[in-house]
């Protein structure tokens, strides 16, 4: 059915029909003239500046070369070889398709710009397939059908496919010239006037028009900024107003005391909270007291003090009443958890009692009793903790760790286990530092603490990256670091083939270390996936106790686990390791008094990317910073990739890797008018109330997730 505008379908705008529809529908997802039209260029080529043959190197994304045809030959009926030359050198440029038609238009002696991307080949750089165009004063006199807009000319994301169907970027270019004649007449304004006053932006249909067809560099930015920021600002609004609705509708259980469980502990420490951990209470606190749930996400970098600070929240809950359980996502760190909290809780009186999956039948008899007594204030354990037959008298709060090995069903059967309609509060703790501005987004309804201080004492680690070549080097400092009585972490990457893992490189690097550290006097333990639970214990722990000098594994502790007596985390083929893991591993060392390294043994052959973060590691140990320019070299969605869900939005034309600085400002003003208005009520915000029904910022529903 033919519709007018915005709503056409795309088959219906002149020069597509049923056959490139189907193609641009396939390919690029545009069904309506409306998806054309917000379907931005990703780049401009300015179309009035040419690079010089001489100066092409093929490191250029793309480039446009004034030059005039010297010769054409046909090579075997199959390939056509152009030379063409400006004042400055030769270039051969090659075709494998349409060869006669561009044979008879690249007559020699003619003058044509030519678009396209340089590459090395026998030692020259040629150009295959370039775009072929007039040169720009026969352009002045084209004729009307083909649109010559202004100096800066929109590149469209394409495929082979819409290229073989003849829809070159040319041809993008006036189909989005039609698009654009059809839909702006009755494109409505999305945002309100005072907005575009207030944040001095340019009008939708302005921005539209030279998003495709800039007048000028500065009307491009102009429109550039305009449809960012409305994006950026409409995914913040709507986050932000589930959890103003959820702030007011969601009840929680109140806490209204600190308690006396609380005072005993902390007047026992050992030491002062850091200022970032007594600022993180005071937020948890103000949360607990609020009679809303609290869902609230804890990060903090490996050794800044989060299990201070979980021991804590549990004890207010403990203190009004509740029940408190804090899961670890292995039995190693739930077992570690238990011992340092055991000693924390000690002059509480508070019960704390440890389930896994390896807890015995008379273990959890006791222990089901216990909660379901009562008695228990704290249970510390593993997934075995969300199991059915685990039954608390009240829950009041549930602490999650290293939130990201829990699946969103796993964090959902936890809040079934409130007794009553109140769900527990909520404590999700990571190490894994998100940027701000993917964690604004990510868990834009949820609050967010950052411990983002150490605790004092704590040494830097000096990392160093080296070859295979420096081996024995590294055996000799490994040697005086034992010594010396430290311990040394030995890690190997896992690696995964279809659905085999390998564990080849681990088994020929234990043989390897244990060969040059021969017992005795050397003591060499290894850990692993595979091994058995008891074995895998045992091993940990003769590593924790201080019986192995050197621990060979894989990322099993990569995680939570606490040996300050270890000094030196070597990581083989380090390039195969993310840039969070590769900090995750780190902060294993550099926990004790001594000076700590972190060796980063590269392959052979290393990417220029995994250069990089090789580069980046050995530049910062700061989490946040390496988070940052992790996201700005992979992407957000592969970093929420590592996360284990898909990332719930879609962004058309920002990036919450390059826009944070907007996204902010989009945020604090999303709030802003929020403040003012919580239900968006005022008739002002109709336009924004229309918008956000439109729903097409989200991908999936994902407000339920804690
Ligand atoms: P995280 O879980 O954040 O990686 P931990 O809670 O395991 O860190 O703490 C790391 C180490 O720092 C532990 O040995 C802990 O006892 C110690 N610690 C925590 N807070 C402080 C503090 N305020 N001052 C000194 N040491 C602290
Ligand atoms: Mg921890």
């Amino acid at each position: 059915m033919y519709k007018s505008g915005m709503e056409t379908e795309i088959q219906y705008l002149g020069g597509v029909g049923p056959k490139r529809a189907a193609l641009l529908r396939s390919e690029l997802g545009v069904e309506t003239v409306g998806d054309l039209v917000r379907l931005y260029p990703f780049r401009y080529i300015d179309r009035s500046t040419f690079h010089r043959i001489a100066d092409l190197t093929p490191d250029m994304p793309f480039v446009q070369v004034l030059a005039r045809v010297k010769s054409t030959e046909l090579v075997g009926g199959k390939r056509l070889s152009v030379w063409v030359e400006d004042a400055t050198g030769e270039l051969e440029l090659v075709f494998f398709k349409g060869l006669k038609y561009i044979k008879a238009r690249l007559e020699p002696g003619s003058a044509f710009v030519f678009f396209g991307k340089p590459e090395a080949f026998k030692g020259r750089i040629n150009l295959v397939h370039p775009e072929i165009d007039n040169p720009p004063a026969a352009a002045e006199q084209q004729a009307e059908g083909e649109q010559r807009t202004g100096v800066l000319t929109g590149v469209y994301p394409s495929t082979e496919k819409l290229k073989n169907a003849g829809i070159t970027g040319k041809v993008m270019n006036k189909l989005m010239m039609g698009a654009l004649n059809l839909a702006l007449p009755e494109v409505e304004e999305s945002l309100p006037d005072y907005i575009l006053r207030e944040k001095g932006l340019v009008p939708l249909r302005f921005a539209l028009r030279n998003i495709h067809f800039p007048s000028d560099k500065t009307a491009l930015s102009k429109a550039t900024y305009r449809l960012k920021f409305e994006e950026l600002f409409f995914l913040q609004l709507s986050l932000l107003k589930q959890k103003y609705i959820r702030s007011r509708s969601m009840v929680g259980i109140p806490m209204p005391k600190v308690g006396e469980a609380f005072h005993a502990c902390y007047d026992a420490l050992p030491y002062e909270l850091t200022g970032a951990q007594k600022r993180v209470i005071r937020e948890i606190r103000t949360d607990l007291m609020s009679g809303a749930q609290m869902n609230r996400l804890l990060q903090g970098d490996v050794g800044s003090g989060k299990t201070m600070v979980a021991v804590l929240t549990a004890l207010i809950a403990v203190g009004n009443g509740y029940q408190a359980c804090i899961m670890a996502p292995t039995e190693v760190l739930a077992r570690q958890h238990f011992i340092n909290i055991s000693k924390y809780l000690a002059p509480t009186g508070v019960r704390c009692a440890l389930l896994t999956g390896s807890s015995k039948t008379s273990e959890r008899r006791d222990i089901h009793a216990g909660l379901a007594d009562g008695s228990i204030g704290i249970l510390v354990g593993t997934h075995a903790l969300i199991e059915d037959t685990v039954v608390f008298a009240n829950l009041g709060l549930a602490i999650i760790d290293e939130q990201h090995r829990f699946g969103v069903e796993q964090r959902s059967k936890l809040w079934a286990k409130a007794r009553t309609d109140v769900p527990p509060h909520v404590l999700v703790m990571t190490a894994t530092p998100i940027p701000r501005t993917l964690a604004m987004t990510l868990y834009g309804d949820l609050d967010v603490s950052v411990i983002d201080e150490m605790p004092p004492g704590r040494k830097p680690v000096q990392t160093l990256l080296i070859g295979e070549n420096r081996r024995l080097a590294l055996w000799k400092f490994m040697r005086e670091q034992i010594a010396a009585g430290r311990q040394v972490f030995v890690v190997y990457p896992l690696i995964f083939e279809s659905d085999k893992v390998d564990y080849s490189n681990l088994e020929k690097g234990y043989e390897q270390v244990v060969a040059a550290f021969p017992f005795p006097p050397y003591k060499v333990a290894i850990v692993h996936g595979q091994q058995p639970n008891e074995e895998k214990l045992f091993n940990m722990n003769a590593f924790v106790a201080g019986r192995a000098h050197i621990l060979v594994s894989t990322t099993v502790i990569e995680v939570g686990v606490d040996v300050p007596n270890a000094s030196v985390m070597v990581i083989e083929s380090a390039e195969r390791f993310g840039l969070s893991q590769l900090h995750q591993l780190r902060g294993r060392v550099g926990r004790g008094s001594e000076k700590s390294y972190c060796v980063l043994v590269k392959g052979q052959k290393v990417s220029r990317e995994s250069q990089k973060r090789l580069d980046l590691m050995v530049a910062t140990e700061n989490g946040f910073e390496l988070a940052e320019e992790d996201m700005k070299m992979r992407g957000p969605g592969d970093l929420e990739g590592t996360m284990q869900s898909g990332l719930p939005i879609s962004l058309n034309i920002a990036s919450l890797a390059k826009d944070g600085p907007l996204l902010s400002e989009a945020r604090a003003y999303a709030t802003h008018i929020l403040d003012k208005d919580p239900s968006l009520e005022l008739p002002e915000n109709a336009p924004l109330v229309a918008e956000l029904r439109k729903d097409k910022y989200f991908k999936r529903d994902y407000s339920k997730i804690s």
